[in-house]
């Protein structure tokens, strides 16, 4: 049988740093030489890997959306050689990458697999062995032909991930979408409906975005709006709004909603996501929120944050009118929202 090749691609975050006197930090050709020693890589039943590393390499924290769309090059590049790529990364920022490369790689056929790991190999107790190790299988498998988030024994979609602890092993999760498969003793795919696809057999399409200014504003309790009035110029191209429950805010005082006006009479696009990780945006269902409606926001349903800001990236990227970017925020393109 023809062995796959997986492509893994090192851009950085914990899985691969080094201890400093400022704490860990990553290291250039330095994991590469650690995978040589992992005997598991290079077991009989493990696909083939090529390796791969960005230069700079980052701590995820620092990334920004060109270092997302030199990802997405570098996979485009390798696109037909390999049959799958495994993407190394930082866990602070990782669901947004993913989330990103959801939307970058149109026509996508092949499984993009990012993991990390929260404590770095050069630790005991180290959990990237594991995570990398099958993250490597299912990208050999090649079972699920999609942008995807494994952590933890979790195959997850990758704009439905979010980073869930901040020094747990089992980091991530997807509330709003089963994961799509679960390792444990052996690796159980569960049956979940692929994203949309656009026509089978198109070649694989990189839509590079750009840096466009966006915002995201999560309401509070006693929250004062006019104070983020000065944010609400036409600079701002879009807007994701960390609501409460379901979609609603502060009704007091009416102040946020001439904001939104504002806001959308000078251009920008609201989108209205939910705070809880759990559950959708239904506008309208509450008095507190039918008038961000009418304010000219729409619903994000039950997308992540993360989806909601690459999403708008990737829309704004594709010459549309703001009239299609509003239509397209709410459908479904890559699996990131459900529509109620
Ligand atoms: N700060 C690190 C990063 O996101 C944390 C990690 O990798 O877990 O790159």
């Amino acid at each position: 049988m023809v062995k796959k090749r997986i492509c893994i691609i090192h851009t950085g975050g914990t899985i691969g740093m080094i201890r400093s006197a400022n704490g860990y930090m990553p290291k250039a050709g330095y994991l590469e030489t650690v995978l040589d020693s992992i005997s598991d890589l290079h077991d009989e039943s493990m696909p083939l890997y090529d390796f791969y590393e960005m230069n700079p390499l980052l701590d995820s924290s620092d990334m920004a959306v060109n270092d997302w769309n030199k990802i997405g090059e570098e996979i485009a590049k390798r696109y037909e050689k390999y049959d799958g790529f495994v993407v190394l990364h930082g866990t602070d920022t990782m669901a947004y990458t993913s989330s990103a490369l959801s939307f970058m790689l149109k026509n996508l056929n092949k499984p993009v697999i990012l993991t990390g790991s929260q404590i770095p190999l050069c630790e005991v107790r180290s959990d990237g062995q594991d995570n990398l190790v099958t993250s490597l299988i299912i990208a050999g498998e090649g079972r699920v032909k999609e942008v995807c988030l494994y952590f933890g024994g979790r195959l997850l979609r990758g704009n439905r991930a979010t980073k869930m602890s901040a020094d747990g092993l089992l980091a991530f999760d997807s509330p709003n979408c089963p994961r799509l498969a679960e390792a444990g003793i052996s690796i159980r795919y569960l049956p979940v409906p692929p994203p949309p696809r656009t026509e089978e057999g198109l070649p694989l399409d990189l839509r590079k975005f750009e840096d466009v200014p966006i915002g995201v504003l999560k309401v509070f309790p006693g929250i004062s709006f006019p104070i983020f009035d000065k944010l609400m110029t036409e600079k701002l191209r879009g807007i994701v709004l960390e609501t409460f429950g379901a979609g609603n805010i502060p009704g007091e005082g009416d102040s946020l909603l001439p904001i939104i006006r504002k806001a959308f009479n000078a251009g920008s696009v609201v989108a209205v996501c939910s705070q809880c990780p759990q559950g959708t945006v239904s506008l309208g269902t509450y008095a507190t929120s039918s008038p961000l409606k009418e304010a000219g926001a729409v619903s994000g349903f039950d997308m992540t944050t993360e989806a909601s800001v690459a999403k708008l990236y990737y829309l704004f990227s594709q010459s549309l009118s703001k009239e299609e970017i509003k239509h397209l925020m709410e459908e479904n393109l890559r699996g990131e929202l459900t529509k109620n």
